[in-house]
């Protein structure tokens, strides 16, 4: 929406972004409008107004206040070469929408078998009906160019994947797309655009779900897509023909978390790095999949591309069923069980990456458990999850 070359490192831009005066007024941040009609002085200015049709433009409260072209604008901001942002109610939307945003009858799209649940959802279903084919695809795979065929149209990564964590070579697969004349779309909830700055990677759609770090508090749904000028006016369109909208209170919410998102963001990786290394070290666990540890796949791509990494991995326990999985999870004190994740607080979750994946097989010594880390003392965590361990351990043996 900017259009200009944003200034300052990403942690001064994160402060800085979307706050214009004309939006702001005296106030340090937006006002948070309820509206749907906006007036206009007359009907030359009704006229001008629907002629004009840009972003940032008083229109109708489909189109957003200020508190929402603020947040939209501070996100474009955080992405070198991006040409404008689109908000939407969830992170599940933003996927769709994006998608809806470059597909069409006949085409084919590939994404890797890492993906969100949800995602797979959407391309199984609604776009298969829409006469959109998927195949899945492996993410790590050597030779990303050798993956797209004559009806390839684009590619929908996730890197890394938010069960499995395999982080991929992104601008490998954006180049082969590029040259087969395919979009490459990206979820980057993990790493967010501060950590992974996606459209200078060479992603033409950067998705982020603001559920997550961005809203950071665990009390907003929020969904943005930032798009590189190639794919923006495509974008645009497609996603206000959708009728897509947020209300301007979780606008105020994301925004407002995105302001601290630098601090936030990198004492989650400080603690959940800390708690990863600690619990390598654990009889009970076999393999921790984070992507700043080695024993990640991709853990070389992730040194080469991301600036830090987020606070969310899973571990691959050593033997052990369900039962013992929840004997230790049941009573954890500090994390809670539940889904979502980037919120100040620790959650743990079984999670079944088999039940999920088509192209790739996934095999494991063991039951995955992903845990968010939240903001609590690293001390405290690792206490609760010691003993969590010795629960698994007794569970497990008693089989
Ligand atoms: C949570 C999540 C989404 C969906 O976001 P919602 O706001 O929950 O709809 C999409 N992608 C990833 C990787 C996620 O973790």
């Amino acid at each position: 929406m900017s259009g200009e070359k944003p200034d300052g490192k990403p942690a001064t831009r994160l402060v800085t972004g979307g706050r214009r005066k004309e939006w702001t007024g005296a106030g340090v941040n937006p006002p948070v409008w309820h509206a749907s009609t906006l007036l206009f002085d007359s009907v030359a200015d009704l006229k001008r107004g629907t002629a004009r049709n840009q972003d940032g433009d008083y229109y109708y409260g489909r189109r957003g206040t200020p508190v929402q072209w603020a947040l939209a604008e501070a996100l474009t901001d955080l992405e070198p070469g991006a040409a404008g942002t689109m908000l939407y109610p969830s992170g599940a939307a933003a996927v769709a929408c994006a998608l809806l945003s470059v597909l069409e009858a006949g085409d084919e799209l590939l994404i890797t078998d890492n993906v969100y649940d949800p995602s797979r959802g959407f391309a199984d279903s609604l776009l298969k009906r829409y006469g959109v084919t998927t195949r899945y695809v492996d993410p790590m795979a050597d030779d990303p160019g050798a993956l797209f065929g004559a009806k390839t149209r684009a590619i929908l990564l996730e890197s890394p994947g938010s069960l499995t964590f395999e982080v991929q070579d992104v601008p490998a697969f954006a180049a082969a797309a590029k040259a087969h004349g395919a979009v490459t779309l990206l979820d980057n909830t993990w790493a967010t655009s501060l950590f992974f700055p996606a459209i200078e990677k060479g992603v033409d759609i950067s998705i982020v779900a603001g559920t997550k770090y961005i809203g950071g508090h665990s009390d907003i749904m929020l969904g943005c897509v930032t798009a590189a000028p190639s794919a923006w006016p495509g974008l645009r369109t497609a996603s206000q023909r959708l009728g897509q909208c947020i209300a301007p209170d979780d606008a105020y919410l994301g925004l407002r978390g995105l302001r601290t998102l630098d601090v936030r963001l990198r004492r989650h990786e400080a603690s959940g790095l800390a708690i990863a290394e600690w619990l390598a070290e654990q009889p009970q666990v076999a393999r921790v999949l984070h992507p700043a540890l080695p024993t990640c796949p991709g853990h070389d791509i992730w040194k080469r591309d991301f600036t830090g990494a987020a606070g969310l991995f899973s571990i691959v326990m050593r033997g052990g069923g369900m039962d013992a999985v929840a004997a230790m999870i049941d009573d954890l004190t500090l994390f809670g069980i539940g889904y979502s994740w980037g919120g100040f607080e620790s959650l743990a979750l079984p999670v079944h990456p088999e039940a999920s994946r088509s192209a790739t097989e996934w095999s494991a010594e063991g039951p995955v458990i992903r845990l968010s880390i939240g903001l609590e003392d690293t001390d405290d965590l690792i206490a609760d999850l010691a003993a969590g361990l010795e629960r698994f351990e007794k569970a497990a043996c008693r089989k």
